[in-house]
């Protein structure tokens, strides 16, 4: 008799099968093997864009980015001006522990994105990326943090991203494998010394680690060195991962299932695509002083030819530039690149009717007039500005490859629904798997990845993974590709806790054992919109410092 009654969920941050399937065929990641082997595993399609926040957000609530309102790292502000890093209170949905609470059910929620401040749950909370550096209340309930310390060999919270700036890879790699034991041994922790129905822990490392080090794993990426220390710097950190799940799998009684996921799969990046060089190249921006053109050679080399371009501007006069640089980094700033937040000052918007406010939630805005601070185009040209745009990306070949270099373009209405729809970009780019887009400024509209050491190499893709295991699963199947939006409701489903009707996704039947869907029948039920949580004000100190760590992991 198939029966469950808790989950556990352990999230990895941009896993793919594209990686994990050769090295678990080829007896590299046993676990891994033997979760193929024994659950039900899919390819999960991410949201667009397939990105950390509303990839994890949909996860946890089952919808889309229209309903929950988290469609990036930042929203804009100041008339798209400006952009402000997301915070709990920009939330409009109910997430799975929230709605497991509500039925009774307790729940812990270890480092997902947007848990800081920690929520009052029944349960317990260890906030996740997007928490400020340096802050010490990252749990709920408080003094979790002081048990953990004391159970936990060497515990720390806090990601160190600094070695990146400077593009120390070794440093890098050494506080990531070290980070991951901690998380891993915080993970068996609270698993066996909390109550808990739900459990849903995400470690973000192995994003990073493919963002940072594809290039030196793959002999075929342009910029490989050829062998180097770090050539299975990937795979080790995989291995780490598969003895973290085989610690789970030990601990795994009768009525625990097991849900391995991740937000985004991933795939290696060979060039940027600086769409704000292009906008400009192609007459929907314009910027200040575009004759003398020095800014957008001096903003360009930032981080794409670092290495010269700190002596250059030094030559061009541009005071203002190498401010982006630590004083004491000014030598090796391949990290450093222009954000939006410094080219901003310097777009003409009298000009301009198209810009990108933030890349990695690859969105176009249109400089709407009414709307942007300084708009410029009409309510009745949107329409036109918009399918215009649209149709000149599509158009775009790499000269040097021969390859279009973005694969779609999205209006908002196309891909997002639900009432905060108006809170997502105009458009929406996706860009084909190997080109990624930038908004810095630089020299060519499409220039080579991997130039300079801590640039990134790899990129996500949008097909995650999705492994079902344990009680409740049916055994040994490969489905068809899931929804990650899927994911909530599947949870609830397990939990033996009514699907909420608003979802967008849908219980993963396949993945379930079918003596568990004969026996229990797929509830639904509507809860209440949650209570809006009212803003926290977030102080300047938190949000450089949020800033800082995202800037760290190269998410301008
Ligand atoms: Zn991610």
């Amino acid at each position: 008799m198939a029966s469950v009654s808790r989950m556990v969920v352990v999230g990895l941050d941009g896993a793919t099968f594209d990686l994990i399937k050769p090295w678990a065929a080829e007896g590299k990641l046993p676990t891994f093997a033997r979760l193929l082997a024994e659950g039900a595993h899919a390819e999960l399609r991410s949201t667009l864009p397939a990105l950390t926040p509303p990839a994890w957000t949909s996860a946890a609530t089952g919808k889309n980015p229209g309903k929950h309102n988290v469609y990036n790292f930042y929203k804009v502000s100041g008339g798209g001006t400006g952009k402000l890093p997301l915070t709990p209170a920009d939330l409009r949905s109910r997430r799975v522990w929230d709605i497991a609470n509500v039925y009774g059910k307790r729940a812990g929620v270890v480092h997902l994105p947007l848990t800081y401040p920690p929520e009052h749950l029944d349960g317990f909370v260890v906030s996740g990326i997007m928490t400020p550096k340096g802050v010490e209340d990252y749990t709920f309930p408080p003094e979790l943090r002081d048990e953990l310390q004391a159970h936990v060999d060497g515990y720390r919270f806090d990601v160190d991203a600094d070695a990146l700036k400077v593009g120390d890879l070794r440093a890098f790699a050494e506080d990531a494998f070290e980070l991951q034991r901690i998380q891993t041994a915080e993970m068996l922790y609270l698993f066996e010394h909390k109550r808990w129905d739900l459990l849903w822990v995400m470690f973000h490392t192995l994003d990073k680690l493919q963002h940072f080090f594809w290039h030196l794993m793959d002999p075929t990426h342009p910029a490989h060195p050829g062998a180097t220390e770090f050539a299975d710097v990937v795979l080790r950190f995989h291995q780490l991962l598969d003895e973290a799940l085989a610690g789970v799998l030990a601990r795994l009684d009768d009525d625990t299932g097991l849900l391995v996921m991740s937000d985004h799969g991933s795939c290696r990046l060979e060039s940027y695509f600086l769409i704000m060089n292009w906008l400009e190249d192609t007459g929907f921006l314009r910027m200040k002083n575009a004759a003398r053109s020095p800014l957008k050679r001096a903003l360009g080399g930032m981080g794409i030819e670092a290495r010269g371009i700190v002596q250059s501007l030094r030559r061009a006069g541009l005071g203002w530039v190498p401010r982006l640089v630590p004083g004491r980094l000014k030598a090796q700033v391949p990290q450093a690149r222009a954000s939006f937040a410094r080219i901003a000052p310097h777009v003409d918007w009298s000009g301009t009717r198209v810009y990108c406010p933030s890349a990695p939630g690859s969105g176009l805005r249109v400089n709407l007039r009414g709307r942007e601070a300084e708009g410029i185009v009409a309510p009745e040209d949107y329409d036109r500005v918009c399918e215009e745009v649209r149709a000149r990306l599509l158009t775009i070949v790499d000269p040097k490859t021969g390859r279009h270099v973005v694969h779609a373009v999205h209006r908002r209405e196309e891909i997002y629904a639900g009432p905060y729809v108006d809170n997502g970009a105009d458009l929406l780019v996706e860009t084909t798997d190997s080109y990624c887009l930038i908004e810095g400024m630089g020299p060519a509209a499409i220039v080579p990845a991997g130039q300079n050491d801590g640039e990134r190499t790899g990129n996500h893709r949008r097909e995650g993974i999705f492994l079902l295991a344990g009680a409740g699963a049916r055994r040994g199947v490969a489905l068809p590709t899931l929804d990650i939006c899927d994911v909530a409701p599947t949870l609830l489903y397990l939990l033996d806790v009514p699907v909420q009707q608003d979802m967008d996704g849908a219980v993963a039947q396949g993945a379930i054992a079918p003596e568990l869907l004969a026996a229990r029948d797929v509830r639904t039920d509507q809860l209440a919109a949650p209570a809006e949580v009212a803003a926290t004000e977030m102080s300047d100190q938190d949000r450089r410092a949020i800033e800082g760590m995202l800037e760290g992991l190269g998410y301008l």
